[in-house]
């Protein structure tokens, strides 16, 4: 029996070996990913769903892999935020939104919102204000052409901190946003105690607008409570007309999607800066 345990327990370790080296490998692989300068960031437009104008833009990462090609944040954020390695790439992307806006608006161009995604742990953790104002500062670049987005379930997961980490947020100027909004558990009472400028409700909703009376419910719920609480309500993966115009009729503010903008590589997008 002695034995069989043992190998049993070998068996076990051995398994966790290949997955912590796993790990470690593609911990190895994202560090120097930022040394190399593999990450790059797309941007997708976002419009003003009345106007029609162009109010912002969120920034989209992707690490282009030597050999492999253009891998999803989808693939790899999640072990980025497990082991740690998500706070240099964070850092990377504010740093390199505010070269990208600074260039931008060298070349002439009107500054425009730039939406970053913030990851859990990089929102809890302590110097995030300080980061923000430095890279801000260091750029010359005003707070209000910075928006943070956030994920709900990011927001609500010790809410009585995020609540102080937003307002002091708050207090440097940039705009906030919860991201993701209808997939997590939130309480009303605390989402109108932060001091977010816009809602970003959820592309599965957006998605099943047509075939799912429920979502559309939903969408529509989401759209008047923002109204009331006076938040900025923004609908993503807005991929047909029949969505956009159900948005329209419910009186959503901003809308970003395939429909009316892919993300975009930095160059592309700043030609289209430039046409619109
Ligand atoms: P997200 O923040 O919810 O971003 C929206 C995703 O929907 C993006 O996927 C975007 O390319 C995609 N999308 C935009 N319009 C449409 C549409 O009309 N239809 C459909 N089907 N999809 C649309 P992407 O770029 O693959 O990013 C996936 C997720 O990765 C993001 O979801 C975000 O959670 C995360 N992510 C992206 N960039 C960063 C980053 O810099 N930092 C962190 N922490 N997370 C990031
Ligand atoms: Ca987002
Ligand atoms: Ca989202
Ligand atoms: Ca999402």
């Amino acid at each position: 029996a002695k034995h069989n345990g043992r190998k049993q327990l070998n068996f076990f370790q051995s398994g966790m070996d290949g997955y912590a080296s796993q790990r470690i490998e593609m911990e190895n692989l994202l560090r120097n990913a930022v040394e190399n300068g593999e990450f790059e960031l797309h941007y997708q437009p976002q419009f003003d769903l009345h106007s029609g104008q162009l109010i912002g833009s969120e920034a989209l990462l992707r690490w282009r892999r030597p050999g492999i090609g253009l891998v999803s944040p989808l693939q790899f954020i999640p072990l980025a935020e497990e082991t740690g390695m998500i706070m240099p790439i964070g850092e990377w992307v504010l740093n390199e939104i505010c070269t990208q806006s600074r260039a931008w608006l060298k070349k002439g161009l009107k500054p425009l919102r730039i939406a970053a995604n913030l990851s859990a742990r990089q929102f809890s953790c302590t110097n995030l204000n300080h980061n923000i104002s430095t890279v801000l500062n260091e750029f010359n670049l005003e707070p209000e052409h910075l928006e943070l987005e956030l994920t709900e379930s990011a927001a609500m997961q010790h809410v009585e901190t995020s609540l102080k980490t937003m307002h002091a947020l708050k207090q440097t100027g940039v705009n906030m946003s919860i991201d993701d909004f209808g997939t997590g558990y939130s309480s009303l009472n605390y989402l109108k105690q932060f001091p977010i400028d816009r809602l970003k409700i959820d592309q599965s909703f957006i998605a099943d607008i047509d075939r799912t009376p429920n979502d559309a419910a939903l969408v529509a719920a989401i759209i008047s409570m923002a109204r009331c609480m006076d938040l900025k309500v923004i609908a993503e993966g807005v991929e047909t007309d029949e969505q956009l115009s159900f948005l329209r009729m419910h009186g959503c503010n901003e809308v970003q999607g395939y429909l009316m903008g892919r993300p975009l590589p930095a160059e592309q997008f700043g030609e289209y800066l430039a046409q619109v």
